[in-house]
């Protein structure tokens, strides 16, 4: 293998091999910019590394002939007496790391060395400071002596010369320094500073390897999805010196403004200084156009090189450069971070700029960023006193008053108050609480609990899973981490960070979000002369109209209601995917269902049909008139029926207290009758259960009720001169007879319902794919449907075999931990598993019916990276939550370039 690359060797295109520094710097030797001669050692050697437990042997005699030419072209050896090559010893991942990994800076010096440094330079403090520097640097980095030894022989030695800074330290002060640090060292690592340069060299580039692999960059590597097998390269440059005086200095620089995108030459620069310090920001920096003044020739070369590195890269770019006696160097450059907003500008300014087209522009930006610019947040610039953080379950910022039920909920909207809704885990009965509130906090319950799926669907900010908070409905109080809170106290809730706030914190409002729902106009008034803001609405604009030109996939909503079906037609839904028509019963009708699935006589069951029609009908009606021209998939009823009965113990509670005081009421034979059919209905596993097809053909003439329902709503909407379109869909199909048996009974009800209203009904009917089994027979099933979605909640729950009502609170902290799992499949679809069966259905679906068209309903149609998938797997297309209609626009435009 070669391990090692000459900077003449590599290019940008090759971050895997030379991670993103060593690409760059090698871009830019190639190019013709002034990058100090080095070499990168490739991330091959560090996973050789990582499998053997030692550095390859070839690489040794590898580095000793690439550093062999930079001697020879520089002229100088590595710690040579007289003239020394000093070097620095940098990691370079694939991804940017920041602070992660290790860094040596000025390789080679030694007690000789330091001298031939201070000779050759005419610098003698410098030298003995770069000294010092080293032992300090090497000390902690690559033998573990904690930096707070280091840091504290510093401040001593200050203390005893009265020096107020570093730069105040003389030669005397700071040779006894390096004999200080050159002792912290034996003490501590039990081993004396090795003397020799090579083995300098060699001990940081295993360092640098095995720092690849400490817990805060696995801890980061989690947090920020990047894969652990990875590893870093190492970067051997020649040490160029920004502390040598004042025509010496160094810092970072920008191609344009990376939180307004505005061009011209934004960053920092210190005069006599390393890199370091400008981060730990011991000194104040300029302002990058000061340099202009202090050295204009290197501040031209300067800006022609960051002209340069912009038209090359056709991006903004960060760099880091380092001046030495006047001599420019530039030291990184990368593709620079910005902030949302930016990254639109930017992306808009480019192609404005001719360096990119209006696809490339849409590949720039991040359904995520656009996510960040549409929820309200806080001012960033106010204070706030953090409670506690739980999980961020639905994005936005929502101040208000505690409250602990539906009741305190209404009644204080009613009066006007903004109110969060703070409980253990919410059921279906808190719905109209959910409704009232402008946030949610639970202590329990993941991502995809009810909550959290609730409130995602009504765009509300929600926290779930808070371990700390605590309620106590008795005592009405809530505890946060010590603190005693009640209903009336305001907290605040970061739906996008999972953070807990006690107390008001200002929110402001998003102009892209009005722009998003009402329009170009309505979005550029709400930014009331902020130029900025107005040049970001409409850069979003032509960004999202330009992925609605070129995506395939179309974009539909999940809404069960005629408010959420007009909120999402004006973020620009294509249709309705997914009408949960069993969330239409939940709250004040839920009684009708229990009253349905208890029956226990013919006539009873009639009753209770007969009752739902109407307010089915009626549902629809209203539905079918918002999505009016647009594909309306309402899904039969699929309750699991644990969130439909009462519940169990409960009740059995109640029935044992009435029996014991001996009470015969009504009341109370109610109860006790109601009690023999729960247990009847009970199950162990009710996700598993009688949910879905299989309740629709235990309950006769539930099934046939909605179709009739669905029925004569488009005939009614018909006569009111509409264009009704919807779809019947058949939940948790796992058998092409349940198909066959949904399908003969709803013809048979479409059949009487045109002959009596002479009307033609013929809605598509077909499935849901949320079972392995339908996945993996779908061809068979494709006889019996006209259309399929897939959903993927229930797909990945069975698949998986994770309760999805209680996964993230058991055990997925722990599989996140110990890297089993990277992220939630019930956030990001599990490509190799879940992803599979849905490529299999797609398959053997298309199959049978090569036009079959097939969409998604599940969590995973508003997530970007499914998005991507259901792209490639060649779904016609996806469905999610009104207020994620925008970013799976974009993020299907993305997928389509
Ligand atoms: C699904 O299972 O993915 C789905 C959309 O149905 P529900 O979430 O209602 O079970
Ligand atoms: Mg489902």
């Amino acid at each position: 293998a070669k391990y090692v690359y000459r900077f003449s060797e590599g290019g940008k295109d090759q971050r895997d091999l030379l991670g993103g520094k060593g690409a760059n710097l090698a871009e830019m030797t190639k190019i013709g910019l002034p990058v100090p001669p080095g070499f990168t050692i490739s991330t091959e050697a560090c996973r050789a590394y990582m499998e053997k437990g030692r550095v390859p042997p070839e690489l040794r005699v590898e580095v000793t002939m690439a550093l062999r030419e930079i001697e020879d072209r520089i002229g100088r050896r590595l710690g040579d007496f007289h003239e020394p090559l000093l070097v620095s010893v940098r990691s370079g991942a694939r991804f940017s790391m920041p602070g992660m990994m290790d860094t040596v800076l000025n390789v080679g010096l030694n007690d000789a060395s330091v001298r031939g440094l201070a000779e050759f330079s005419g610098d003698e403090r410098f030298a003995w400071d770069s000294y010092r520097r080293l032992v300090q640097m090497f000390g902690s980095t690559v033998l573990d002596v904690d930096g707070a030894h280091f840091a504290a022989a510093l401040e001593e030695k200050k203390r005893q010369a009265g020096a107020a800074t570093d730069v105040d330290l003389t030669v005397a002060h700071l040779q006894d320094l390096v004999e200080a640090f050159k002792g912290l060292v034996r003490e501590q690592s039990g081993r004396e500073f090795p003397q020799h340069p090579r083995e300098q060299l060699d001990l940081a580039i295993e360092a640098v390897f095995g720092s690849w692999n400490t817990d805060r960059a696995r801890l980061y590597r989690r947090r920020e999805r990047i894969p652990n097998d990875l590893g870093t390269a190492v970067n051997v440059v020649a040490m160029v010196f920004g502390n040598l005086g004042e025509t010496s200095g160094t810092g970072v620089a920008f191609t344009r403004d990376p939180s307004t995108g505005h061009s011209g030459a934004y960053g920092d620069y210190l005069p006599n200084a390393q890199g370091e310090d400008v981060v730990a920001g011991i000194r104040n920096t300029l302002a990058l156009a000061e340099l202009e003044q202090l050295d204009p020739t290197s501040y031209r070369e300067l800006v022609q090189a960051m002209r340069r590195l912009e038209t090359h890269y056709r991006d903004l770019c960060d760099i880091e450069f380092t001046i030495e006696r006047g001599k420019l160097w530039l030291l990184q450059t990368r593709v620079g971070k910005r902030t949302a907003g930016a990254a639109f500008r930017v992306a808009t300014q480019l192609v404005d700029e001719n360096l990119i087209t209006m696809d490339e522009a849409i590949a720039r930006v991040t359904g995520a960023q656009l996510s960040q610019l549409l929820f309200p947040q806080f001012d960033a610039d106010a204070d706030r006193d953090l409670l506690t953080k739980g999980m961020a379950a639905s994005p936005g910022a929502a101040v208000g008053e505690i409250v602990l039920d539906n009741a305190q909920a209404l009644q204080r909207t009613a009066a006007g108050v903004d109110v969060i809704l703070v409980r253990r885990e919410t059921n279906p009965d808190d719905l109209q609480g959910m409704i009232a509130a402008t946030g949610i906090l639970t202590a329990r319950g993941g991502k995809t609990s009810h909550a959290a799926v609730v409130a995602r669907g009504m765009g509300k900010t929600a926290v779930v899973g808070a371990e700390e908070v605590s309620v106590d409905i008795g005592a009405q109080e809530v505890r946060i981490n010590g603190t005693k809170l009640q209903p009336g106290d305001v907290i605040a809730l970061d739906g996008t960070t999972g953070e807990v706030f006690l107390g008001r914190v200002p929110v402001v409002d998003s102009p892209v979000m009005r722009y998003v729902a009402e329009g170009v106009h309505a979005g550029l008034e709400a930014c009331a002369g902020d130029d900025d803001m107005r040049e970001l609405v409409l850069a979003v604009d032509r960004i999202l109209t330009h992925a609605d030109e070129v995506r395939r996939m179309s974009v539909r909503a999940n809404c069960d209601t005629a408010t959420a079906a007009r909120q999402a037609r004006e973020r620009g839904a294509e249709g309705i995917g997914l009408c949960r028509t069993e969330h239409q019963f939940l709250g004040d009708r839920r009684g009708h269902i229990e009253r349905l699935v208890l029956a226990s006589t013919d006539k009873e069951r009639a009753e209770a049909l007969a009752a739902l029609l109407p307010l089915q009908r009626a549902d629809f009606i209203e539905l079918l008139e918002a999505m009016d021209g647009l594909p309306t998939t309402i899904r039969l009823i699929d309750p699991p029926l644990h969130e439909f009965l009462p519940d169990l113990t409960e009740l059995a509670v109640t029935v044992a207290l009435a029996n014991e005081r001996g009470e015969t009421g009504e009341d109370a034979a109610r109860d006790a009758a109601l009690l023999t059919e729960v247990r009847r209905m009970h199950e162990q596993n009710p996700m598993l259960g009688m949910r879905g097809v299989r309740l629709g053909l235990k309950v006769p003439g539930l099934f046939a009720l909605q179709i009739r329902a669905v029925a004569e709503a488009m005939v009614e909407r018909r006569r009111a001169g509409g264009d009704p379109r919807p779809e019947i869909m058949v939940p948790l199909v796992g058998s092409v007879r349940e198909m066959q048996i949904v399908r003969d009974e709803a013809e048979e009800v479409l059949d009487e319902v045109c002959r009596s209203s002479g009307e033609l009904l013929e809605p598509p009917i077909g499935c849901m794919i949320e079972l392995p089994r339908a996945a993996l027979t779908a061809h068979r099933i494709a006889e019996e449907a006209d259309f399929f979605s897939f959903g993927t909640n229930d797909l990945t729950q069975t698949t998986w075999g994770f309760s999805r009502d209680d996964v993230e609170g058991a055990f997925f902290a722990d599989y996140l931990e110990n890297g089993v799992l990277t992220i939630s499949p019930f956030e990001t679809i599990d490509g190799d598993g879940v992803g599979a069966l849905v490529v299999a259905g797609v398959t053997a679906g298309r199959h049978t019916k090569p036009r079959l068209h097939i969409g998604v309903c599940g969590e995973h149609g508003g997530d970007p990276e499914s998005i991507h998938f259901f792209h490639r797997a060649g779904l016609d297309y996806v469905s999610c939550s009104p207020f994620r209609v925008p970013v799976a626009r974009l993020e299907a435009g993305r997928a389509a370039v």
